[in-house]
C-alpha cells in the first residue's frame, strides 16, 4: 500500500454531530420563540424534527442535500402559521451557525496538524458542515460535498472527484471515517485503501452483518482514533 493523500469524513469523524444538531435545534427553537412565536408554538422541536423527516422522505432527489431539505422544512413550517419565505434565511441561518459550532474530538486537531503536514488532505462528507466557519479548513486541500456535487457516499463518484482534484489514483489514497457502508464499503469499492475509525470499540463483523451484500468487504486498517491514523502515516513515512 503506498498512501499519498488521505480523504477524510467529517461528521462523527472529526467531531460528534449528535450534539451539535440538538444545538441547533435548541437555538432555532429559541429564535423563533422570540421572533416568531406562532411558528415555535406550532412546531416544537420534535414536530420539526418529524416535519423535515417527512421532506426528506417526499424529496428522495434532495437526499445529498441537507441544507435545501432544512430550507424547505422552515418554508413549510411558516407557511403553515400564515408567513411567506421572508423569514426562511435567518432562521436557517440560526441553525446552520449552531450546526458547525461543533466540538472535535480531542485526537483531531493533532492529528490534523500532523496529517496535513505531511500528506494533501481532503475531506468528503454527505453532510454540510462549513469546515471555513468550523476553522480548520486551513487543513484541508480539497472539501468535497455531496450537496455541492449532488450526489453522496457511498457512490464512487464522490471519492472518484476527490481523487480527481487530489491528481492521485484511487489506489494511492486512504480514505478515512466511522460509517462502514458510506466510508469503508463505498470508498473499497471506488478503488481506494480505506481506515475504519472505531471509537465505540464495535466490531467490523457486527457492523457490517448490516450489509449482507458486502459481508466481505475489511476495511485495511482499523483504528480506535486519529492520533492513531497519524502515527500510521508517519511509519509509513520511514518505511519509504
Ligand atoms: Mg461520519
Amino acid at each position: 500500500m503506498r498512501i499519498l493523500a488521505v480523504s477524510l469524513d467529517l461528521d462523527d469523524t472529526l467531531w460528534p454531530i449528535e450534539p451539535a444538531i440538538l444545538a441547533a435545534e435548541r437555538h432555532l427553537d429559541d429564535w423563533l420563540k422570540r421572533h416568531h412565536a406562532a411558528v415555535a408554538e406550532a412546531w416544537p422541536i420534535a414536530a420539526l424534527r418529524d416535519l423535515r423527516e417527512q421532506v426528506s422522505a417526499e424529496r428522495p432527489d434532495l437526499s445529498h442535500d441537507f441544507t435545501t431539505q432544512r430550507l424547505l422544512t422552515l418554508e413549510r413550517a411558516f407557511a403553515a402559521c400564515g408567513i411567506g419565505n421572508e423569514h426562511v434565511d435567518a432562521a436557517f441561518e440560526v441553525y446552520y451557525a449552531a450546526r458547525n459550532r461543533v466540538d472535535c474530538y480531542p485526537d483531531a486537531l493533532p492529528a490534523l496538524a500532523a496529517l496535513s503536514a505531511r500528506l494533501p488532505l481532503v475531506s468528503i462528507s454527505n453532510g454540510n458542515a462549513d469546515l471555513e466557519r468550523i476553522g480548520l479548513r486551513q487543513h484541508f486541500r480539497h472539501s468535497i460535498s455531496a450537496r455541492e456535487l449532488g450526489v453522496a457516499k457511498p457512490a464512487a463518484a464522490i471519492f472518484h472527484e476527490a481523487c480527481a482534484r487530489l491528481g492521485v489514483a484511487p489506489e494511492n489514497v486512504l480514505h478515512v471515517g466511522d460509517d462502514p457502508l458510506l466510508d469503508v464499503i463505498g470508498a473499497h469499492a471506488a478503488g481506494l485503501h480505506t481506515a475504519w475509525l472505531n471509537r465505540h470499540a464495535a466490531t467490523w463483523a457486527e457492523r457490517v452483518a448490516q450489509y449482507p451484500a458486502h459481508a466481505d468487504a475489511t476495511p485495511d486498517l482499523e483504528i480506535r482514533d486519529l492520533g492513531e491514523l497519524a502515527r500510521w502515516i508517519e511509519d509509513q513515512g520511514k518505511t519509504k
